[in-house]
């Protein structure tokens, strides 16, 4: 008998998230970014759902995309970590993977490597993320290299990242979108600039190539904003059952710690799932929970298969009742909020305790 947690993937709404991204994108092609197991709904389920629509994937790192490979997905897949070692080169090679080179020793390996046959690879250039890339100044002379080695196939992509793009007031976008113009100006190659939120914000960042992630997993990538505004549909619901509906006297704690003690007599509703099946545990009490139709506030602490709310506004409800941690009802954003993450966190944290199913 199942206890009721489980995930489930919509995989229409990625595909419509998909349409979406594409919409904005004009001409420019679209990598799907699909790593961390698609941000926890399922890389191969969501590649195959995507296959002909997407012009490509985008991974981390090279295991990922021999998975996608292994199960039959075709066409461009990018590794965005580029490669580790000379197995990894040997894979992409034998693998047609296009590899994101990010510093000048990649290039010097790359260029003595013995090849079955030539590799795509994009060269990533940092202009201000500071966390992988290479210096502007030296963009243009490694691309200049790479063009030229017979291990590379076609044009060198150059490519950047945004470190702010979800704020689309902070002036740290534009920087790094001057920086990239300047440090890539007059070389004759494909650009890719833009995430999610540089694609939906910001028109300059569109290039020839986008790299949406968040928003095909129907989540916004703005910081204030939710998904309906720009016509995305959340494609995973985290949802369980009611397991127990008691009588909670008032001054009485509930859970581990006692940290919430009813200010009153209570109705408690207590949920099959937890941090065991990848609800955050530092979810607070009054953290958004969907029960049967109306929303009511986390109480006391969640623990490893259950959580608690007050069900005293909803006298309705009943053990058995659907619950939605978050999904098209809830939006994943509202309840990282209140944990202090981002949705991100809490899509890819899902663990593989409660069964997935894709619909
Ligand atoms: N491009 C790169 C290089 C990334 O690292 C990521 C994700 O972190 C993305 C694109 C997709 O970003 P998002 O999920 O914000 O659209």
């Amino acid at each position: 008998m199942s206890r009721g947690a489980r995930i489930t993937v919509d995989l229409a709404a990625v595909r419509h998230n998909l349409a979406r991204a594409r919409a904005a994108a004009g001409p420019a092609r679209v990598l799907a970014v699909v790593k961390a197991d698609a941000y926890g709904h399922g890389a191969v389920a969501v590649a195959r759902a995507l296959a002909g629509l997407a012009d490509g994937f985008a991974v981390a790192v090279v295991e990922e995309a021999v998975a996608l490979r292994e199960a039959g997905l075709g066409g461009p897949i990018l590794v965005l970590e580029g490669f580790a070692d000379g197995e990894d080169l040997e894979a992409a090679a034998r693998l047609d993977l296009w590899l994101a080179l990010h510093d000048a020793g990649q290039v010097v390996r790359l260029a003595r490597a013995a090849l079955p046959r030539p590799v795509g690879v994009w060269l990533k250039v940092d202009t201000g993320m500071h966390r992988l890339g290479v210096a502007p100044q030296e963009a243009a002379a490694l691309w200049r290299r790479l063009a030229g080695l017979a291990q590379v196939a076609g044009v060198p992509v150059l490519m950047t990242h945004l470190a702010c793009a979800d704020d689309p007031a902070d002036p740290a976008t534009a920087r790094q979108l001057a920086c990239f113009a300047e440090a890539t100006a007059g070389l004759e190659a494909p650009r890719s600039i833009a995430n999610s939120a540089g694609l939906l914000g910001f028109a300059a960042a569109r290039g020839d190539w986008v790299r949406p992630g968040i928003m095909l997993y129907g989540v916004s990538p703005f910081t204030d904003a939710d998904p309906a505004r720009w016509g995305l549909r959340p494609a995973m619901t985290l949802e369980s059952r009611l397991l127990a509906v008691r009588d909670h006297a008032a001054g009485e704690p509930v859970g581990y710690g006692g940290t919430w003690r009813a200010r009153r007599p209570t109705r408690l509703g207590v949920v099959a799932i937890g941090y065991g099946d990848g609800y955050p545990r530092h979810a607070p009490n009054g953290t958004p929970v969907w029960v049967a139709g109306r929303r009511v506030p986390l109480v006391g602490r969640v623990s490893m298969d259950m959580l608690t709310v007050d069900l005293t506004e909803h006298p309705a409800a009943r053990p058995g009742d659907r619950v939605v941690l978050w999904g098209p009802e809830l939006p994943v954003d509202e309840v990282a909020a209140c944990a202090g993450t981002i949705g991100y966190e809490l899509l890819c944290r899902v663990t593989g305790r409660p069964p997935r199913r894709w619909v």
